[in-house]
């Protein structure tokens, strides 16, 4: 796990961070970020609309749907158009990101949100809110599997859980690439998050499983690529309580003899809570790692799946 001398890389909208970059001037602090994730992320900020040089404060802009298709104009001035300025930038920017393990956006900015923003006609009345920022869409577009996340929806449980286990997976990644990938270390990378992509995507869990099988063979660099690939996305489906009840169920397996009756009872029936929506998910987990404690198996306690990122980060 990184600690709080060797932080995880990962970019981030800069208004998020507090910076008063905003088109009034204004900021968008976010306690969660700037007080529980910064312990272990360090935040590479970007403001695509002070790049381009649009200045602080600025006029307003937003997405128009012109028969030119999907541009950035000025609100009150609309041959004021940055579209091509903002991408640009976003590919600029995105060069510069391969050591980052993930990017934090602006929800609904037409420069930096990434899903669902607020686009409008010509004629200036609002349309569908499914547009995406333009610098956004050019970061996702060149690097479609780094862990994207927007501010707002990392108040979603879930979503929180999955973009940062996402982000410790690449990181490890990283760390491996940096040590010297060597088929034997991408063996033992895979044995650690069988149990992880098997929650996530078990499709995926037994694709990974084959490649991996090939790793001594020629095309080492392309198959690793691949892995990577492959893995990243397979981590981008979120688990659902039902995939992680059968982990869970499959963890038990490996000291459920050892248990008492009372003890094998207690945690069914919280494995059924969690699946029932009664319990979150660490519970069960809390009482899995404690039962490991006395009945230990190294393969089991390998595993990302029972600690994916610092517990501090799972109990907010
Ligand atoms: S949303 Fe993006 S462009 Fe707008 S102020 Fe924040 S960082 Fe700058």
């Amino acid at each position: 796990m990184p600690s709080t001398l060797h932080k995880i890389p990962v970019a981030i909208s800069s208004c998020l961070l507090g910076q008063p970059v905003r088109f009034d001037g204004g900021h968008k602090y976010d306690r969660f970020i700037n007080a529980r994730l910064t312990d272990f992320l360090e935040f590479r900020p970007f403001c695509p609309e002070v790049a381009i040089g649009l200045g602080i404060p600025r006029a307003p802009i937003r997405l128009m749907k012109t028969a030119a298709g999907i541009r950035v104009l000025g609100v009150r001035d609309p041959t004021l158009d940055v579209t091509q300025r903002l991408e640009e930038y976003g590919r600029e920017v995105a060069a510069q990101l391969a050591g980052v393990c993930g990017y934090i956006f602006k929800a609904r900015s037409p420069s930096c949100g990434m899903e669902r923003v607020k686009t409008y006609h010509a004629n200036g009345l609002p349309a569908r809110s499914d547009g995406v920022g333009v610098y956004a869409q050019a970061i996702m577009q060149t690097h479609p599997d780094l862990p994207v996340e927007e501010e707002g929806r990392l108040n979603d449980p879930g979503l929180r859980d999955n973009f940062i286990e996402r982000v410790f997976t690449r990181w490890r990644w990283q760390q491996l690439q940096q040590q010297g990938i060597t088929p034997a270390r991408l063996v033992d990378f895979h044995a650690r998050h069988k149990l992880a992509v098997m929650a996530h995507n078990q499709a995926a869990y037994r694709r990974l499983g084959q490649l991996v099988a090939g790793a001594g063979r020629k095309g080492f660099r392309g198959l690793c690529e691949r892995y990577e690939q492959e893995l990243m996305q397979a981590m981008q489906r979120q688990a659902t309580r039902k995939s992680h009840s059968n982990v869970l169920q499959h963890l038990q397996g490996y000291f459920s003899k050892q248990l008492t009756a009372p003890e094998r009872a207690e945690l069914g029936a919280l494995i059924d809570d969690y699946r029932l929506g009664l319990a979150p998910l660490a519970a069960p987990l809390t009482l899995i790692r404690h039962h490991f404690l006395h009945h230990p198996n190294d393969w089991a306690l390998s595993q990302t799946y029972l600690e994916p990122y610092p517990r501090e980060l799972m109990n907010h």
